[in-house]
């Protein structure tokens, strides 16, 4: 049987390159290729950029509420093909259906929707200077950028168009090679709402088309999601022309669970933070602290839910809920990341191996694994491993939580349970991370923004706080009156 070949999207439709190059996608729950994709090739490329140009200057001439009304119906077109997106993602990715239509593509119509109604309140200010008078214009940036990482792809490719669209701005979106095809449904969405062409271009291809993208003297900004070291190059590369940049990175985040806490919402936690999407996501707080105190009731109870309550398998059953890894390749570097932690002396509470469900068995599953007996200069505490590892660790005060939670490079997240509001307050005021939840971990509602401390980023996604990432201001001076000259 032939397999459906995916162009790139560009200038508001689907365009066959010249070079005819390809890749395959693979379902990571059956191992089975399920569709191909053009490669960007030079002539793709350069059509991009002259119609996210045009895109621009079309689409920027427009005000607030005629995008924001075009945007609207985006985000209708989104929840109507809720079910039918989901499933795409469900494929590319390997997680869990139930998961997918619950989540991944309302999270981004919430943020089409939260950006779309700011489009019409984007302002300036002005203040009198005596006779004369100053005002600012936020103006949008240009051509756009976002490179995208695997684990969210419809999200993803959402939470980058949403601001920079709704600023006046457009967007070439570069998914993962592992993940394309939810952009460019984005794309065909955005086109059926009313966007102009050009105004959201899908390329596709691996890390030399996100090389391209980042060093391109045309584009204004670049807007990253992936690990630390791609980060770095992307901002190498973006320098060269002096591009603003947000980067959303990884992370190891920790997790502080105090004497007082709810036990049994630490341990839902924990569970949600290393476990919800396979354990694929940025924010895991993969270093759980455990007061003395707690530790054993807590360990108990993480245990007992671990094993009766989590259904590994085929993500399409409505019961799964726990799907596959991303590939075959990340799925041995997951294993590899564990059988460092036995050898560095981590005691394994259970999993640890590879997993072959009856209902998948040619999928790249990975058991929910745990390890207590960790401490920091282990690699499997030290680095990030984005699969569904858990490092346990025990604390007897606060402030050796504190400086334990942030001995580390990254900062993107933070959780800490307790029932003392003094102390909650206290301690995330002293926590080195971007994102900090108390007493709740994971959500991540587009109102709020996110972004890492340290080396998990730079800039912010979501909240009305990225709309500046988005907008560069002009202030424009206004004499009144003639100018004082000495010449
Ligand atoms: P990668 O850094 O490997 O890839 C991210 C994207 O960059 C992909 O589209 C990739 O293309 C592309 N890319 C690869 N090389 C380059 C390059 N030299 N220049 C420009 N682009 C390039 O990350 P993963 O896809 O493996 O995603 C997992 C990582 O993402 C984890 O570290 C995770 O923590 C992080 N992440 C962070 C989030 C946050 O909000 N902070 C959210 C989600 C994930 P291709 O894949 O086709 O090679």
């Amino acid at each position: 049987m032939s397999l459906v070949r995916y162009q790139n999207f560009v200038d508001g439709q689907y365009v066959k390159n010249q070079t005819n190059a390809f890749f395959d996608v693979t379902n990571p729950a059956t191992g089975n290729i399920v569709y191909q994709v053009e490669i960007a090739d030079d002539k793709v490329k350069e059509l991009a950029i002259s119609s996210a140009k045009k895109g621009f200057n079309a689409w920027a001439q427009l005000s607030g509420i005629e995008r924001s009304r075009i945007l609207m119906k985006a985000v209708t077109l989104l929840r109507e093909r809720n079910d039918e997106l989901a499933k795409i993602e469900v494929e590319d990715t390997g997680k869990p259906l139930s998961e997918a239509v619950a989540v991944d593509v309302t999270s981004g119509a919430d943020a089409i929707e939260f950006f779309a109604g700011i489009a019409p309140a984007i302002e300036g200010n002005q203040q009198s200077l005596g006779n004369d008078f100053y005002y600012t214009r936020r103006e949008p940036l240009g051509v756009c950028a976002g490179i995208g990482a695997w684990n969210y792809p419809l999200q993803i490719a959402c939470w980058k168009a949403a601001p920079a669209l709704a600023a006046g701005n457009s967007m070439i979106f570069k998914p993962s090679e592992e993940t394309p095809l939810g952009a460019l449904k984005l794309a065909e969405i955005f086109v059926e709402a009313g966007v102009p062409a050009g105004v959201f271009n899908v390329l596709q291809g691996d890390g030399a088309v996100g090389a391209w993208l980042s060093e391109c003297p045309e584009i204004a900004k670049v807007s990253f999601t992936g690990e630390v070291s791609t980060g770095k190059k992307v901002m190498t590369s973006a320098a060269g022309s002096l591009k603003e940049v947000t980067m959303e990175l990884g992370g190891k985040s920790p997790m502080i669970i105090f004497e007082d806490a709810d036990i049994n919402n630490a341990v839902s936690a924990a569970m949600l933070g290393n476990f919800y999407t396979q354990g694929e996501v940025c924010t895991n707080g993969t270093r759980v602290y455990l007061h003395d105190a707690i530790y054993d009731e807590f360990v108990d109870a993480l245990l007992t839910r671990t094993k009766e309550n989590i259904v590994v398998g085929d993500p399409l059953d409505q019961r799964t809920n726990f799907g596959a890894m991303i590939s075959k390749a990340h799925q041995e570097k997951v294993l590899d990341c564990i059988n460092k932690g036995v050898a560095e002396g981590a005691t394994l509470l259970c999993g640890g191996s590879n997993v072959i469900p009856e209902n998948a068995p040619n999928g790249y599953f990975v058991a929910p694994t745990i390890f207590a007996d960790c401490h920091e200069n282990m690699s499997i505490v030290r680095d990030e491993i984005f699969g569904p590892v858990m490092c346990l660790m025990r604390f007897s005060g606060e402030k050796e939580a504190v400086q334990k939670a942030n001995a580390t490079d990254f900062g993107l997240a933070a959780g800490v349970f307790t029932r003392d509001i003094n102390r909650a307050h206290r301690v995330v005021h002293q926590l080195e991370a971007g994102i900090c939840w108390i007493n709740s971990y994971g959500l991540s509602p587009v109102e709020m923004p996110v972004g890492g401390y340290k080396q998990s980023g730079v800039g912010r996604e979501n909240g009305v706080e990225t709309i500046k990432h988005y907008t560069q201001i002009k202030s424009v001076y206004v004499g009144m009156q003639a100018l004082e000259c000495p010449f």
